[in-house]
């Protein structure tokens, strides 16, 4: 795979100058969907200066820095979720904040649910939403910033169960609960460790 460095020299079409032109590799800043993307790599007209190419190693940087802008969700919850997360993380050594906690957990569900298979999991998180343990008065505030995909995801599973965002990751959290707190599911348990690491 040919990765530029600033200064490389390569042939594109201009758009502007309506012919093949030769093209000066170098970090600007750079539009994404509304987003300005700081120092990304754009091959650049030597006749116009316009930007005329980007390579593939800049989709990664700008799809990086867009899931790090995504806006936070924010959750209310019963502070004994807060417990709950809290007894997740000391139990993995993960982390003590709640919505690192939260986010984490809610990307292994929500990827669980895209995987064939997964609408069992998420029948089961809705349910978890019917019991006991989940009700309680929202005193506790979580935000969570998702990556794309597991934000696509939440949204989806929201709308198919008629339930809020919110709805879906409390219930997310119950089913936490069970699988690691009450069954001691070591391959959650294993997944959540190995994604905290991946992602920490
Ligand atoms: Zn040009």
């Amino acid at each position: 795979m040919i990765i530029h460095k600033e200064g490389d020299k390569s042939k594109a079409i201009c758009e502007r100058c309506k012919e093949i032109v030769p093209v000066t590799f170098r970090y600007a800043p750079f539009m994404a969907q509304g987003l300005k993307v700081p120092e990304v790599m754009q091959g650049f007209c030597d006749k116009c200066g316009d930007s005329v190419s980007l390579p593939h190693q800049s989709t990664y940087r700008i799809r990086e820095y867009r899931e790090s802008h995504n806006r936070p969700v924010e959750f209310r919850v019963p502070p004994h979720f807060t417990d709950i997360l809290l007894t997740i993380g000391n139990m993995h050594k993960v982390s003590q904040k709640p919505n690192l906690l939260c986010r984490l957990l809610s990307e292994l569900y929500l990827s669980k649910i895209s995987l064939p298979g997964g609408s069992r999991i998420q029948k089961q998180i809705v349910l978890a939403l019917t019991e006991d343990i989940a009700g309680g008065k929202s005193k506790d505030r979580l935000s969570c910033v998702f990556p794309d995909n597991a934000y696509a995801t939440l949204k989806t599973v929201s709308s198919a169960e008629h339930k809020t965002t919110s709805d879906i990751v409390r219930g997310i959290i119950v089913t936490a609960k069970h699988d690691i707190l009450d069954k001691r599911n070591r391959s959650i348990s294993k997944e959540f460790e190995e994604l905290a690491a991946a992602k920490l």
